[in-house]
């Protein structure tokens, strides 16, 4: 059979390029990353001969072996795993499939090599490792089960790959590495014996290597006999203690292990943000060692892509590498394991969603997590703003989901304010213990950005009150706020949406009068504007919340916002043409001009003119396009034109 030359997909030649150079210093883990899949490899063909003992043909001892040889300098890691078929071979090495790491890939680039190791760790390139000791990699593989299937595979790493069919006998995947010229030193077997106890001790699969061995004769008395031929055995030994680290008593656990087995079941290369190990007992047991990664990974909005989130194990029987079931969605950023005891090793994936004690074990876990990091909130505000920046957006989504959780995940809700720096995030019970007395509702507002936020004219009479309002700018808290009418018995207020009520009652009295002195004077430019506007707006009122601006857009209490309008419609929904209340403040000369220009002559030409520009200026600080920008653009030349003649003459 001939072998057929191919070349690599741009972007796997590009990620191989990035991980060759930027994990340079970290070139040991090659083994690592090759033990692992090998481990999961094996994993999966355990799991499938549960329900077909075939595949098991007569090789019952799940092995990964290291074979070393310094006649021909290569390294091979052999494994009696699920394998591979050639197009598996072609999709899984081969090519990138997913849009996520593509992208990850260019903001690779742009940030250049020095902060790859991190932004490595969000994706699967472990195999592209080997490219790191080796100049020229060769994979067999033969899927379980099918005897005539074998697969050879090879590449230098640079460019193109060859494939070919081969006959190979043995089940599994064997990856010989040809080391690299100064790569010698993984020939070595106190080399190997290194990486494997530091990184793949805890893999349960047997790590074995022929041990070989050199006896001298020796006499009666125990002495050498010199010259005489020295006896030389190989023994097979495992490298390995295969202890199941979830299986074992925390204290016996060290931070090292705990982080080398969070990069073995994530493939993150990476340090966990948290290790969350704990045990149950009773009418469910179960056991579970949970992470929290320490950077959002680029499957997080991408669930397909995802191929390492929760693991199943029953009774140390690996069941799937992504158990979507064991954990609320809102918490699909835990990687890690959880072993049962209660379930039945015949359990099909279809049946995890309805059975009991997947249920029982999802809630304890979901209540465990909420309690870790609700501690963390409370000890340690820096690393849980670190998660919070990396994971909220996704925990938010429980609360407009998991009604029996709310309250708890509404004490994890961290927000910036109107009075806070950037960065800076208040709880909401830290919001109000700090609300001045007279202040009866929490306030908040929704919008783009801190930037946009901090602009908003609706601010304004806050502002100068000292009161905070809540940042909003993440799409998701508009459904937050949706779930969360109220908290601690105050509502949750939009200050862009119906009527504020700021002032205290001997205030209002005062503004009352004042209030209906504007409306006697207002009234009948008011009618003008609404007159032109037409049905572009729902009403034109005089505003309590301005003191700056001359205008702004209100939705109705109990309307749709403008914010969630614009999400919505760039989510492609149809939505009815929205009609917002055009606030306008008394206050401003140029209110108070047009009024004047009104009551000279109702019919001015310009009024209409002002108006629309009056209507534009909302739309404008409101975030809305304007509806005609060119006659928005002529109008203010216009407006500077006359401004700078007048100026200048
Ligand atoms: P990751 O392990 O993070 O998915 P890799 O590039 O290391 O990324 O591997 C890509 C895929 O190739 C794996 O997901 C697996 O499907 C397949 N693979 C790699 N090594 C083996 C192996 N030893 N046996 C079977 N399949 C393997």
């Amino acid at each position: 059979m001939t072998a057929t030359s191919k070349p690599f997909q741009t972007e796997v030649q590009q990620l191989l390029d990035i991980v060759i150079h930027s994990l340079y210093s970290h070139k040991d883990i090659f083994l690592r990353e090759l033990i692992s899949n090998a481990s999961d490899a094996i994993d999966r063909a355990r799991f499938e001969s549960l329900s077909n003992n075939a595949i098991l043909e007569d090789d019952h001892e799940w092995k990964i072996k290291l074979i070393p040889d310094k006649d021909n300098k290569t390294l091979t890691i052999q494994d009696n795993g699920i394998g591979m078929s050639a197009q598996e071979v072609e999709k899984n090495i081969g090519t990138i499939a997913s849009s996520g790491t593509r992208n990850f890939l260019a903001q690779m680039k742009e940030q250049k090599t020095a902060a790859a190791p991190e932004l490595i760790g969000q994706f699967g390139v472990g195999f592209y490792a080997a490219f790191m000791v080796a100049d020229r990699v060769t994979l067999t593989t033969r899927p379980a089960g099918a005897p005539d299937a074998a697969t050879k595979w090879e590449s230098t790493g640079s460019g193109t790959y060859t494939i070919e069919t081969v006959s190979k006998q043995k089940r599994g995947t064997s990856i010989t590495l040809h080391l690299k010229e100064d790569m010698e030193e993984y020939l070595e077997e106190w080399k190997l014996r290194k990486i494997v106890k530091t990184y793949s001790d805890f893999v349960e699969h047997p790590i074995t290597m022929d041990i070989r061995r050199e006896e001298v004769s020796r006499d009666e008395n125990g002495k050498a006999i010199e010259g005489a031929e020295k006896r030389v055995t190989l023994e097979e030994e495992t490298l390995n203690s295969r202890k199941a680290i979830w299986s074992r008593p925390k204290n016996e656990v060290s931070d090292e292990e705990y982080t080398e087995f969070y990069h073995h079941v994530s493939h993150d290369f990476q340090d966990p943000a948290e290790v969350i190990h704990w045990n149950v007992e009773g009418n469910t047991e179960f056991r579970a060692l949970l992470y929290l990664p320490p950077r959002a990974m680029s499957d997080l909005f991408m669930p397909e892509t995802r191929k390492h989130g929760v693991h199943l194990y029953i009774r140390r029987v690996f069941i799937t590498n992504d158990c979507e079931a064991l954990v609320p969605h809102y918490l699909r950023f835990l990687r890690g394991v959880v072993d049962s005891a209660d379930l039945p090793l015949n359990i099909s994936r279809e049946m995890f969603q309805d059975d009991r004690t997947i249920r029982v074990i999802r809630n304890n876990i979901t209540k465990k997590i909420l309690d870790t990091l609700s501690s963390m909130k409370e000890r340690n505000r820096e690393k849980y703003t670190e998660f919070w920046t990396q994971f909220g957006g996704v925990l938010k989504e429980g609360i407009h989901l998991d009604t029996a959780n709310r309250e708890k995940l509404t004490e994890l809700l961290l927000f910036e304010t109107s009075n806070s720096e950037p960065g800076q995030l208040v709880s909401l019970h830290e919001y109000v213990e700090a609300m001045p007395a007279q202040q009866k509702e929490i306030y908040y507002l929704t919008g783009d950005s801190r930037a946009a936020l901090e602009n908003s004219p609706h601010l304004e009479a806050l502002k100068s009150r000292n009161y905070d309002v809540l940042f909003m700018s993440d799409p998701i808290d508009e459904w937050v706020v949706q779930s969360l009418p109220t908290y601690k018995e105050k509502a949750l207020k939009s200050i862009a949406k119906g009527e504020m009520k700021l002032d205290s009652e001997e205030e209002g009295k005062k503004r009352e009068q004042e209030r209906q002195e504007n409306e006697k004077e207002y009234k009948d430019l008011l009618g003008a504007i609404k007159e032109a506007l037409g049905d572009k707006v729902k009403a034109v009122k005089l505003s309590d919340r301005l003191t700056d601006s001359a205008c702004c857009l209100v939705a109705d209490e109990f309307s749709m916002g403008v914010h969630m309008e614009k999400i919505l419609k760039a989510m492609h929904q149809d939505l009815p043409p929205a009609r917002r209340i055009l606030e306008v403040n008394p206050k401003h000369p140029l209110l108070q001009a047009m009024s004047n220009l009104h009551s000279q002559n109702a019919k001015h030409a310009k009024l209409a003119e002002y108006t629309e520009l009056l209507y534009d200026q909302a739309l404008l600080t409101a975030g809305l396009p304007v509806e005609d920008p060119l006659r928005f653009t002529h109008r203010i030349s216009e407006l500077m034109a006359s401004q700078a003649g007048s100026l200048s003459s």
